[in-house]
C-alpha cells in the first residue's frame, strides 16, 4: 500500500466521526501523492502522520448570561495544527454547526493556504457552536469575553493569531481584543481583522473577496480572457461574497445572483451591491429584503442558485454548498471557471466533475488566501507599529495572489498536471511546510 493510503486509512480508522476533516485530508493526501512518492524522507520522518495530527486541540467551556438572566454554556475550540513556518494563524468560526471535525478540517486546510501566501504563518483554526445571529450586542460581548477568558492563555502575537470567519466580524473581534488586552495588559497584534482605530489593516475587510477576483483574473488571463464582461454568480452575502462582488463589478463583470442561508436573489440587471451592504452589513437582515430595493429582481427559497447560467461561479458561503448535481447544471449552462471563495464549498465529486469537463477550478486554499495574506500584513504592520495605505496593501495583495498562481503553475508544469490547480496548490503548500518540518527534526 502506498504511504499516502496507509496514512489516510489510519486517520479514517482513528477518526470515523470526523467527516469534514477526513474529506479535507483525503483530498490533500491523494493529490500530493506524486510529490510524496518522489521523496523517501517524508516516509522516513513520518511527515504525513505528523502533519495530519494537530500540535494540540484545545476544547473549553464558554459560559455566558443572556439578557433575561439565563445562563448558557457553549463549547469553545482552538486547534493549533502546525507551526513549522510561523505562528499558528486562522480564523474563529461562530456558528451552531461548529464541531471538532469542522475546526480540524479548516485548520488543516489553513496550513497549506498559509504556506502558499509566501508569508511566515502556520495553520490553526478555532470557534464555537455559539450563534451570534439574533443576539443583542451585550449578549455577543458576554460570550466573547467568556471565550477569551480561556483562549488568552493559548495565544499571543508570536504564538497564535486568530482572526474572523463565519459569524466573527468586526464587532466580535473588537470584544475579543478588548478582553485579551484587559486580561494580559498587552497591546499586541494578537488578533487580525481589528478595527482601524486599534491596529487593523486597511483592505483587510475587502481582502478575501478582492483576492479571489485577482486570482480568477490570473487564471483567465492565462487563457487569454478577462473578468470584464463575464456573468458571475456568487453564493453568500457575507464578507467574502460582498467584496468578491465589489471587485468583480469594478473589473467590469455583471454579478447576477447572491444568497444567504435562507434563499437567493436573481437580478438580471446586475446586483445592486449598495442594497446588499445596507441589508447585510448595516441592518443585519435577510437577503429576501433585496426585492424591496429592486422590485424587478427575484427572490427564491427553493431551487438552487447554481441553476442561474453564468461564466464564473464563485461559491462564497460555506462548506459543501455546491454538489455534483449543481456542477452538472453549471457545466450544462456553459460555466467557464469556478473559484472557491469559501473553504471547501465544492463537494469532491463536483470538483472532479468540473476538472474532467475542462472547467477551470480554483480551490479555496489558493483562491481565498487573500484574507489570511492581508492578516499577515496586518501582523507586519502591528510589529512595525505602522499603518500602510489602502493602495499599498491592495498592491501587495495583488502581488501575493499572482505569486500563488505562479507557484501553482510551476508545480503543474513540473508534474505535468495541466490545469489541475487542486494538485498544484496542495503540492506547492505541502512542499514548503514539509521542508521546514524536515529541518526541525522529529518534533
Ligand atoms: P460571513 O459570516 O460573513 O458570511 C457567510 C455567508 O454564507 C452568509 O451570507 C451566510 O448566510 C452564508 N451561509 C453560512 N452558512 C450557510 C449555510 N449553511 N448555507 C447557506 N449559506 C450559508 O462569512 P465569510 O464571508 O467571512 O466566510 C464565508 C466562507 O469563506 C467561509 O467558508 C469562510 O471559512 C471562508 N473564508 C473567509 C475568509 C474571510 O476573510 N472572511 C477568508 C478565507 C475563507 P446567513 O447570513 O444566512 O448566515
Amino acid at each position: 500500500m502506498s504511504y499516502v493510503k496507509e496514512v489516510y486509512e489510519g486517520l479514517a480508522a482513528n477518526h470515523p466521526h470526523e467527516g469534514e476533516f477526513l474529506q479535507a485530508a483525503e483530498e490533500v493526501l491523494t493529490s500530493i501523492e506524486p510529490a510524496v512518492e518522489k521523496n523517501p524522507a517524508y516516509r522516513q520522518q513520518a511527515i504525513l502522520e505528523r502533519l495530519t495530527e494537530p500540535d494540540r486541540a484545545i476544547l473549553f467551556r464558554v459560559p455566558w448570561v443572556d439578557d433575561k438572566g439565563v445562563v448558557h454554556v457553549n463549547r469553545g475550540y482552538r486547534v493549533q495544527f502546525n507551526n513549522a513556518i510561523g505562528p499558528y494563524k486562522g480564523g474563529l468560526r461562530l456558528h451552531p454547526s461548529v464541531n471538532l471535525s469542522i475546526i480540524k478540517f479548516l485548520g488543516f486546510e489553513q496550513i497549506f493556504k498559509n504556506a502558499l501566501t509566501g508569508l511566515p504563518i502556520g495553520g490553526g483554526k478555532g470557534g464555537s457552536d455559539f450563534d451570534p445571529k439574533g443576539k443583542s450586542d451585550r449578549e455577543v460581548m458576554a460570550f466573547c469575553q467568556s471565550f477569551m477568558t480561556e483562549l488568552y492563555r493559548h495565544i499571543g502575537a508570536d504564538v497564535d493569531v486568530p482572526a474572523g470567519d463565519i459569524g466573527t466580524g468586526a464587532r466580535e473581534i473588537g470584544y475579543l481584543y478588548g478582553q485579551y488586552k484587559r486580561i494580559t495588559n498587552l497591546y499586541e497584534g494578537v488578533l487580525t481583522g481589528k478595527g482601524l482605530t486599534y491596529g487593523g489593516s486597511l483592505a483587510r475587510t475587502e481582502a478575501t473577496g478582492y483576492g479571489l477576483v485577482y486570482f480568477m483574473s490570473e487564471i483567465l488571463a492565462a487563457k487569454g480572457q478577462s473578468i470584464s464582461g463575464k456573468t458571475v454568480v456568487i453564493s453568500g452575502s457575507g464578507n467574502v461574497a460582498t467584496y468578491a462582488c465589489e471587485k468583480a463589478q469594478q473589473l467590469g463583470a455583471k454579478v447576477v445572483a447572491m444568497s444567504d442561508s435562507n434563499g437567493w436573489v436573481y437580478d438580471a440587471e446586475g446586483i445592486d451591491l449598495a442594497a446588499i451592504k445596507q441589508i447585510k452589513e448595516v441592518e443585519r437582515k435577510r437577503i429576501r429584503e433585496y426585492v424591496s430595493y429592486r422590485p424587478k429582481a427575484e427572490y427564491h427559497e427553493t431551487g438552487r442558485i447554481w441553476d442561474v447560467p453564468c461564466d464564473l461561479a464563485l461559491p462564497c458561503a460555506t462548506q459543501n454548498e455546491l454538489n455534483l448535481a449543481d456542477a452538472d447544471t453549471l457545466i450544462k449552462n456553459g460555466v467557464f471557471a469556478v473559484g472557491e471563495g469559501a473553504n471547501m464549498p465544492t463537494t469532491p465529486d463536483a470538483a472532479h466533475r468540473f476538472q474532467s469537463a475542462g472547467v477551470l477550478f480554483a480551490p479555496g486554499k489558493a483562491a481565498n488566501a487573500g484574507g489570511v495574506a492581508v492578516s499577515a500584513l496586518e501582523m507586519s504592520q502591528n510589529s512595525q507599529r505602522l499603518s500602510w495605505s489602502f493602495a499599498e496593501v491592495d498592491e501587495r495583495l495583488k502581488g501575493i495572489m499572482a505569486g500563488i498562481y505562479g507557484q501553482i503553475r510551476a508545480v503543474c508544469e513540473e508534474f505535468g498536471f495541466g490545469d489541475n490547480y487542486v494538485a498544484g496548490a496542495n503540492i506547492a503548500g505541502f512542499q514548503k511546510v514539509a521542508k521546514s518540518m524536515l529541518a526541525h527534526g522529529i518534533v
